[in-house]
């Protein structure tokens, strides 16, 4: 065996890991697995909790760890060889998958186990095996078989369309530029903007600045270029994207890509037997209905409406003249740097990479009782990377942690905490919770450190909140086991809990000082950053719940064509937006998140985990903000637990009480007496 992917004794040989044992592995574990199902059931007679549930668990880690290391290296190391190998496995996996859901023996027998042994089982084993029957179910499961192909079917279809809407909008994105020759017009530009749209007119063969709607070009024109026919003329192209208007008019159309999704997942929703497809989605999550969904969305907009007015109001006195929609990031920005007078590059300094670490686990450690140390050398991917060791107060090792923090070639955009190793305790099998941390921050330039701007800060709190959820838990069986099990709607509370103690004033000093003279940052700057926070929160808090709120309500239209779309948005935004959209507007056309990604009737989420996480934080508001005892409680009732407790039992259990919108509001500085005003 010198496929290093199927060795799983240890941590990942991630060094000795090629394109071309990728397939090869997949390959065997899934032939393995598919035996071994057979086998497990055969054997399960009568089927139980010891001989069934226990085996296939151990089954489900043998693949996920398998499968762990490539998708990982896919998107912090990604070369062509490796993305062909990984693109070519996504099927397998996918086809596996189905067949598992639609496995009428193995359905039946988690029906068994539950029926025979759900009486001595406890609570967190029950949760698995509703889940688990849940899934079956929403997998058509007990389908008659001409509705069961037919769900299979549409399965299919909807994953070619979703793949089709993110087609159709890369290459829409990537057939617009401008080509600027006369550098006057890019005045109020940053420097490095403007360097890298000249670097984008040289790479065509052209002379001048080529302006694109890559997203940073996009957004340094609209929040800093002078000359508003540009920002116009941007702005057109980028809300026409993939739509019959615009520049690029019918040439990418989402229009007929949406009503064949929209058709295809109101069917699919009926063939289950539900009214509609935001109900099936529903189904996982922790809101109960869609009517208290939109409840929740109507009612952050009634209260936030009179701030996010006020707010408009003040940049638009600001200005000194009319905004239009390509004018309020504009001014906005200007606005910001003359109230806060604070800027990233200032503050940049004072939050060296190394410092900022050491300030974050101590942080942890004081709220959660644990400890951060090194981890020793260890096989990985690049030199950058880093390796910890998370134990308890007592030294015990619960689990490891991989860091990656730089942006460099071949690694993708953004940040995200990924699980390398679920914890297992499983009689075979048994693993403690190894996570990895990955950000793309400014690497560090000759002897001068990574250095950290403030946001980058929040995400790294927000990421390693994600991390302790994986590491700390202690359910023994993976499938619900640290973040596993947890419903969509809940999964960010961890992750947007740990961000508040990131603009904490003693926390910012904990981990903040000047990379040459370790001086603390000055208390000007800390308070000039801290009052930045809630800059337009409540014209932010509108704009999420527009987007959640469309999103839920064309989910419970079912079947629309592109008019319809556009209608229903027409129809959110005059309801809740408080700034000016243009009739050419076609936002719905290149929404991704809900057409392509998995957040179909389930944008809500990011509102919904926000008010766990503000009214979570609202504990330690109340208590002292580095409280231990708070800290030990949210360990045991919300990170320890993952996915073996209700989202909302466990909830109360912490807070004693069930969420309240509240903090969340105010968090955000958007005062409750002011929206009882209106
Ligand atoms: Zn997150």
């Amino acid at each position: 065996m010198n496929n290093p992917l199927l060795d799983t004794a240890g941590l990942p040989a991630f060094s000795r890991i090629r394109p071309q044992h990728v397939q090869p592995a997949v390959r065997a574990v899934l032939e393995e697995c598919r035996a071994q199902v057979e086998t497990i059931l055969a054997a399960a007679q009568p089927p139980r909790w010891d001989n069934l549930v226990v085996p296939l668990e151990a089954l489900d880690h043998r693949l996920a760890r398998a499968w762990a290391p490539v998708g990982h290296l896919n998107a912090v190391q990604n070369t062509e060889a490796l993305r062909e190998a990984y693109n070519a496995c996504l099927p397998l996996l996918s086809d596996y998958s189905s067949e598992m859901g639609q496995h009428e023996g193995l359905f039946r027998a988690f029906e068994c186990v539950l029926a025979e042994e759900g009486d001595r089982l406890g609570a967190g084993q029950r949760k698995i095996l509703a889940d688990a029957l849940r899934d079956f179910h929403l997998s058509g499961v007990a389908l008659p078989p001409g509705p069961r192909e037919r769900f299979r079917a549409i399965m299919l279809e909807l994953s070619t369309l979703g793949a089709k809407f993110e087609e159709n909008l890369l290459d829409a994105t990537q057939a617009w530029r401008l080509v600027v020759q006369d550098e006057a017009r890019l005045a109020g530009m940053p420097e490095d903007a403007c360097e890298r749209a000249r670097q984008a007119a040289k790479a065509r063969g052209l002379d001048g600045w080529a302006l694109t709607l890559d997203f940073p070009c996009y957004h340094a024109v609209m929040c800093h270029a002078t000359d508003r026919a540009l920002r116009r003329e941007l702005y057109v192209a980028w809300v026409t994207r993939a739509s019959e208007n615009g520049p690029t008019a019918g040439r990418f159309d989402n229009g007929p890509v949406m009503a064949d999704i929209l058709r295809l997942r109101h069917e699919a929703a009926e063939i289950l037997g539900f009214a509609n497809y935001a109900e099936l989605s529903l189904a996982t999550k922790m809101a109960a209905s869609v009517g208290e969904v939109r409840g929740f969305l109507e009612d952050l907009a009634r209260r936030s409406r009179v701030a996010a007015e006020a707010e408009l109001e003040a940049v638009r006195q600001f200005a000194g003249q009319p905004l239009e929609a390509w004018d309020i990031a504009f001014w906005s920005e200007r606005l910001r740097e003359h109230a806060y007078e604070v800027s990233d590059e200032e503050l940049r300094p004072y939050f060296p990479a190394d410092r900022v670490m050491a300030g974050l686990f101590d942080t942890a450690a004081q709220l959660f009782g644990i400890r951060v140390v090194t981890g020793g050398a260890v096989d990985t991917w690049h030199p950058d990377v880093g390796f910890f060791r998370i134990e308890d107060a007592d030294g015990a090792l619960l689990g490891n942690l991989y860091t990656d923090l730089y942006a460099r070639e071949q690694k993708r955009g953004g940040a995200w905490m990924d699980e390398c190793v679920g914890r297992a305790r499983l009689g075979s099998v048994n693993a403690l919770p190894v996570a990895f941390l990955v950000c793309n921050f400014m690497p560090p330039v000759g002897d001068r450190p990574g250095l950290l701007s403030h946001d980058d800060v929040v995400t790294l709190f927000h990421e390693f909140g994600h991390c302790l959820h994986h590491l700390l838990t202690r359910v023994d069986w993976p499938s619900a086991a640290g973040i596993n099990g947890v419903a969509w709607d809940a999964v960010e509370l961890p992750s947007q809990f740990l961000e508040n103690f990131a603009w904490h004033p003693e926390v910012i000093e904990r981990l903040s000082g000047h990379f040459r003279s370790s001086e603390p940052l000055p208390r000007v700057m800390l308070d000039r950053l801290i009052a930045s926070r809630n800059f337009q929160s409540a014209m932010q808090m509108l704009r999420q719940v527009e987007f959640a709120l469309f999103d839920i309500r064309l989910h419970e239209r079912g079947a629309l064509d592109a008019a319809g779309v556009v209608a229903e948005l027409d129809a959110v935004r005059r309801e809740i937006a408080v700034v000016p959209y243009p009739d050419f507007n076609r936002f719905a056309h290149g929404f991704s998140h809900i057409f392509g990604g998995g957040y179909a009737a389930g944008y809500y989420s990011y509102k919904w985990a926000e008010v766990l996480s503000a009214d979570a934080f609202s504990l330690f508001e109340e208590c002292g903000v580095l409280d231990a005892a708070a800290g030990r409680r949210f360990r045991e009732c919300i990170l320890e637990v993952g996915g073996s407790v209700d989202a909302m039992e466990a909830f109360i259990a912490f807070r004693g009480r069930p969420p309240q919108p509240g903090a969340l509001l105010r968090l955000a500085g958007i005062s409750e007496d002011t929206a009882s005003a209106a």
